[in-house]
């Protein structure tokens, strides 16, 4: 029950992370606009913009125009909620659980950005490695903060200087999620980033025939790190039986 409380109110913040980044990448002013149908520009009501509910009832269309609406708004919905419940699960002090649950909705927010312009602003990068200093500073450093920071981001690094094929972006990610989830961590989160953008690769491949336009990484280094944060014990046990 408490759960399904909560996920609701992750689904709100996604609804606001998702508003926030289509006016972002649109330069839209957000804070004096209500909301309003992107098609038909109606605005909308607050019946319009209950997370989930309004979409299912409505059946994925606008009330006004009756057009379709993306599904981008059920996906960042759901991805709230998720969001939210992770970080209830798994984080041990409140104060963490709210820190968690902003870098999980910041890289929400970022994935949201990467996919439609790919450029991801240094500030938030910044943002999201002073969340990241705050949780670490309270959980207590150690040598694994230091080389997980590293042990992905610099072989990238290198691989980025002399082939330009990864984003300067995603390396920052790693470096920051490596300093959060330490060395084990960051080698369970790459690996699953790798294997979900090279399904997502082959499935355009075959469906679309696209194999020209560049794969946006951060919302599968956000879903990595989603997945890492639900099953991180499992993960963990996993990766040091394989390496063993
Ligand atoms: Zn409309």
């Amino acid at each position: 029950m408490e759960n399904i409380f909560v996920f609701f109110i992750g689904t709100i913040f996604g609804s606001f992370i998702n508003a926030t980044a289509y006016r972002v990448v649109r330069k839209i002013g957000f804070i004096f606009e209500r909301s309003c149908c992107p098609v038909c520009h109606h605005q909308l009501s607050f019946l319009d913009m209950i997370p989930i509910v309004s979409y299912v009832l409505k059946q994925g269309r606008c009330t006004y125009c009756k057009n379709k609406i993306t599904k981008r708004y059920l996906i960042t919905e759901l991805l709230g909620g998720i969001n939210a419940v992770a970080c209830w699960n798994s984080a041990e002090s409140t104060i963490q659980q709210f820190l968690f649950f902003y870098i999980f909705n910041l890289l929400l927010f970022m994935s949201l950005v990467d996919i439609e312009i790919k450029e991801i602003k240094d500030s938030y990068q910044l943002i999201l490695l002073i969340v990241t200093i705050i949780i670490v500073s309270i959980e207590k450093w150690s040598i694994n903060n230091y080389i997980g920071m590293i042990i992905i981001s610099l072989p990238l690094l290198v691989i980025a200087l002399i082939t330009k094929s990864i984003g300067g972006a995603d390396i920052k990610l790693f470096f920051t999620l490596g300093l959060l989830v330490k060395t084990k961590g960051i080698i369970i989160i790459y690996l699953l980033t790798i294997g979900f953008a090279s399904i997502f690769a082959f499935y355009r491949l075959v469906k679309e025939n696209n194999k020209k336009e560049e794969i946006a990484l951060v919302p599968f280094i956000y879903l990595a790190f989603l997945i890492y944060k639900y099953f991180e014990k499992h993960l963990l046990v996993c990766l040091t039986i394989w390496l063993t």
